[in-house]
């Protein structure tokens, strides 16, 4: 997938208009157009659909994703003269698989599930070595549901490629170039390794789509790109846009992308009090600008069944409102982290794991509550209990929005 700063969207509960917003997971725009439109263009009650990081190791090492970071503790990539990009230590489990007999499990714990995509902020589902098998869970026990696999593409075994390309489900690349182009962003993922298991998918029978960012190196290769891409029989070729991409940062991936892959993580690093103050600067600052949170994995539209009808999985086994919100236990930002761990202060480090609770349960929690609801107010005298987060990613300016 590809991370911050890269792509705007619109998300499926909320209906067309709404504002376009920073994405963590451009593997999850396709999806969340698609089921966006699909809100527009019917009626009936919606079923829940999930994201599920169902790996969370990835051979790639894109300086915009939680799962690169700084030596410093705190995320700042601005100072070129010691920018030292290794493996986020913080992210639990950084080196895992589901287990298959979990995601079964785990996975049956939902009644009727419309749609799922295999994604994830900081792996690459084809690092699953059974990914197959836990595409077979969801097909077996979720017979109308729609499945969705976001990759690099240059990670799987070809023998899970084959499988895959007859299971009914839609593979999208996300390849941000071509063969001269793509590894500047990508760092560490091989053209020829996505080309072979471009070729074998589609040749096998499988759906593919190709989704590209915009990127100041690669714009002059799109027209030859979607040429490509309908010669080598993708369905679909999506060119996206990044919604704060920057010359500063720009120069910065393409510094970064003379530099291998480092597979060594930094001491781990957590927040600290400062932080707190951090943390409440930022929601002021936040609430200065106008911005109020119109929370997006709420429904807009009372013919939505469910309150939160989309969720997403780490590979840990919990469960979160969206993509977003799943990054707090590692964010970058340690002042993200600091709110969080005033959360586990109160439910403990448990409260959403689905090895320790159903689901149903789960978003009945308080933890769910107190990340979701209680964070969305505006009140100067609990600045600190605000999600910075969720002003972030689902804040509106009012004043504009209504004008
Ligand atoms: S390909 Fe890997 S490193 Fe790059 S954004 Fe996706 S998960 Fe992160
Ligand atoms: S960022 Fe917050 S408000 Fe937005 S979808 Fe996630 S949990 Fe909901």
């Amino acid at each position: 997938m590809i991370h911050v700063y890269i792509q705007p969207h619109t998300h499926p509960v909320k209906l067309k208009g709404s504002n376009l917003l920073l994405c963590y997971g451009y593997r999850y725009a396709l999806l969340w157009r698609r089921l966006s439109e699909d809100l527009v263009n019917t009626t009936m009650p919606q079923q829940p659909w999930i994201q599920v990081e169902i790996s969370s190791v990835c051979q790639a090492g894109c300086i915009d994703c939680n799962r690169q970071r700084t030596q410093w503790p705190d995320y700042d990539w601005t100072d070129q003269s010691t920018a030292d990009w290794r493996i986020n230590a913080g992210i639990t489990g950084v080196r895992s698989h589901y287990p298959v007999d979990q995601w079964h499990q785990h996975v049956s714990q939902w009644r009727e599930l419309r749609s799922v995509q295999f994604c994830g902020n900081v792996g690459d589902p084809m690092a699953h070595p059974h990914i197959s098998d836990c595409v077979a869970s969801v097909i077996q026990q979720h017979r109308h549901c729609s499945v969705d696999i976001s990759t690099n593409g240059a990670l799987g075994r070809l023998e899970q490629w084959d499988r895959l390309a007859h299971m009914g489900i839609t593979v999208t690349f996300a390849v941000d170039g071509l063969e001269d182009t793509n590894h500047i962003y990508r760092r560490g993922v091989e053209w020829s390794r996505i080309r072979q298991r471009m070729t074998r998918f589609i040749e096998q029978g499988g759906s593919a789509e190709w989704c590209w960012v915009d990127f100041p190196w690669n714009r002059h290769q799109i027209d030859h790109a979607r040429e490509l891409a309908h010669s080598w029989g993708f369905r679909g070729f999506e060119v996206r846009s990044r919604y704060t991409a920057t010359d500063q940062f720009d120069a910065h991936i393409v510094r970064v992308s003379q530099q291998p892959v480092s597979r060594e993580s930094h001491p781990p690093t957590g927040p600290n009090p400062h932080h707190q103050h951090q943390h409440s600067d930022r929601v002021r600052q936040q609430w200065s600008q106008g911005l109020t949170v119109r929370p997006q994995c709420v429904p807009q539209d009372d013919t939505v069944a469910h309150r939160h009808p989309a969720h997403h999985i780490n590979a840990d086994g919990t469960v979160w409102p969206c993509c977003w919100m799943a990054c707090v236990p590692f964010h970058h930002s340690l002042h993200e982290q600091w709110w969080y761990a005033q959360v586990i202060d109160q439910v403990g480090t448990t409260w959403n794991s689905l090895n320790h609770h159903h689901i149903d349960d789960i978003i009945d929690s308080l933890g769910w509550q107190m990340i979701t609801d209680q964070s969305w107010h505006t009140d100067p005298q609990r600045s600190h209990t605000a999600s910075s987060i969720c002003l972030q990613h689902c804040g509106q300016c009012v004043t504009t929005s209504d004008s």
